[in-house]
């Protein structure tokens, strides 16, 4: 067998599985993003996401759990500070707490809810309060609905 019919038969293989892997034209989701890569949803996925790493070090953050810490004086040695949930008014360790956007921040799927987006995410702290993971679970889903 020769070299050439080798490369004929896994170059003819090829061209198959492509066919096979390709779906029909009418159900996909035009890649109008990225140089033909991305679709509308992924590309403004991608840039909300990058905006809400930026945003986790935004200083009114750090200050809101300052705020809403005070001195732990429980049996765990190592644990110096619990923080206080601002919608039961429990405390909790800070790992059981999380900082929300009293406004949230929303959806970001086109260009015209950028400015809104970045204006509620990047919010100063009188916008932002600490709350447990519970409150926030429960606050999160009531939004949703
Ligand atoms: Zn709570």
């Amino acid at each position: 067998m020769s070299i050439i019919f080798i490369k004929l038969v896994l170059a003819s293989h090829f061209i198959v599985m492509g066919k096979k892997q390709k779906k029909p034209e009418s159900t996909r989701v035009p890649r109008t993003r990225n140089a033909g890569t991305q679709t509308e949803s992924q590309f403004w996925g991608g840039i909300r996401a990058a905006l809400r790493e930026k945003s986790r070090y935004w200083k009114p953050i750090s200050n809101v759990r300052r705020k809403a810490r005070r001195a732990y004086h429980g049996p765990l040695k190592r644990r110096k500070w619990e923080y206080q949930c601002n919608i039961c008014k429990q405390y909790f360790d800070i790992n059981q707490t999380e900082v929300d956007h009293i406004i949230p921040a929303g959806r970001l799927a086109c260009a015209d809810d950028l400015p809104g987006f970045v204006e509620r995410l990047f919010i100063e702290e009188d916008g932002l309060q600490l709350v447990c993971k519970g409150c926030h679970e429960k606050k999160t889903k009531a939004e949703r609905l």
